[in-house]
């Protein structure tokens, strides 16, 4: 970074608010803004740094922009964020004419945990299904809250022929899930079930036709009864 500073100086003669870090003596690393002018010191031309601590300002915005695109209740990604990110993935993934599977779920009865057990040991239930998808996922999937007890899973460079098998594999983990309630609710522990619907990017897709797709497949799902994985059909079977 120095190089770069100094680089940058030679060749503008001047340097404005560059933004970098460093570790001060001690070994703590703060965020700086370095702005460099030409001066003559006793004669001879010099450089005037001024370096201005800026850690509190970054640490600040860190903590909005993970408050922006982070569901308070469970730390993974809010419904906007997840969004953001699955438009970018299928950007990329018809960029490189890469396949991308997306899985859409839904909590079972949901609306029976909260009245028999409180909305305290619902909201302990959507933490440990959080908890559950990010044991689940590999590295460049993401999984994120969509709505109440609505989650949503990308798995970019993923075909439907690979994504099924793993939902399918989410599915019974989660049906398998307990959640242990506290000792004057009259039962021990909570289990839930889901309902799945995957879709796979095709040629013909926007995000929100790719979205719709996994939808309508959950709600198939549903229909059929709950706790199962529905494929969403190809384009020439809709
Ligand atoms: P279905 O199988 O058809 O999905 O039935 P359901 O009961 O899950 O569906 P419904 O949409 O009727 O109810 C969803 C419930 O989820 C209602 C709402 O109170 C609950 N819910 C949504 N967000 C939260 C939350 O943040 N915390 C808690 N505890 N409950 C929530
Ligand atoms: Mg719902
Ligand atoms: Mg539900």
């Amino acid at each position: 970074e120095r190089e770069r500073v100094i680089a940058q100086f030679l060749r503008d003669g001047v340097v404005r608010d560059y933004e970098t870090s460093m570790v001060v003596p001690g070994g703590r690393k703060v965020w700086v803004l370095i702005s460099i002018v030409p001066i003559a010191y006793d004669g001879a031309p010099s450089m005037l740094t001024t370096v201005v601590d800026i850690t509190e300002r970054k640490t600040m915005e860190d903590a909005l922009r993970k408050a922006a695109t982070t569901d308070v209740l469970t730390g993974i990604a809010n419904r906007r964020h997840f969004m953001d990110r699955t438009e970018a993935e299928l950007a990329r993934a018809r960029r490189h004419g890469r396949p991308l599977a997306l899985a859409m779920f839904d909590i079972d009865y949901f609306k029976r945990v909260n009245d028999q057990f409180g909305h305290a040991v619902g909201d302990e239930v959507l933490r440990a299904v959080a908890r559950v998808c990010l044991a689940a996922m590999r590295q460049h999937d993401m999984v994120g809250r969509v709505g109440g007890e609505e989650f949503a899973l990308l798995m970019p460079d993923t075909t439907m022929e690979s994504a099924v098998p793993m939902i399918e594999r989410l599915r019974l983990t989660l049906r398998a899930l307990r959640v242990t309630l506290p000792a004057n609710s009259g039962a021990q522990d909570v289990g839930i079930t889901a309902s799945f619907g995957v879709s796979a990017l095709q040629t013909t897709d926007t995000l929100d036709t790719l979205l719709a797709h996994a939808d309508d497949a959950l709600y198939a799902a549903k229909r059929q009864g709950r706790d199962q994985v529905r494929v969403a059909q190809p384009p020439q079977a809709r």
